[in-house]
């Protein structure tokens, strides 16, 4: 393999860890705040409004982004926790990653 292409590919693997980690953290912050059997049963809603949030509104990092931290409808703040956590679990999975490659730079030379 190429220099090049070792890059884009260490690239994608990074951004695939981060997303799951990301993924990972969501749920977590989810189970955190609602307990295993309200994260796994009921669907989110706005504190505010009490308005059940759309799919596009579940993404922590991504909602934040559009809407500033609050309800799309009332404008209610959202707490930043989630976002946080995200976050957290994003940094997690790029470095599980980053450690992966770096086992298999050290194995294979
Ligand atoms: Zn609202």
């Amino acid at each position: 393999m190429t220099g090049a292409s070792t890059a884009v590919l260490v690239a994608l693997l990074l951004v695939l860890g981060g997303l799951t980690g990301a993924v990972v953290g969501s749920f977590a912050g989810v189970v955190r705040s609602r307990g295993w059997r309200g994260a796994l049963r009921g669907r989110s809603h706005c504190l505010g409004c009490h308005r059940t949030l759309r799919w596009y509104e579940l993404v922590p990092i991504a909602s934040y982004a559009v809407q500033g931290g609050r309800c799309r409808v009332c404008r209610a703040e959202i707490g930043r926790e989630a976002l946080v956590v995200e976050m957290v679990g994003a940094a997690a999975g790029a470095l599980v990653v980053l450690g992966l490659v770096g086992l298999v730079v050290l194995v294979a030379g």
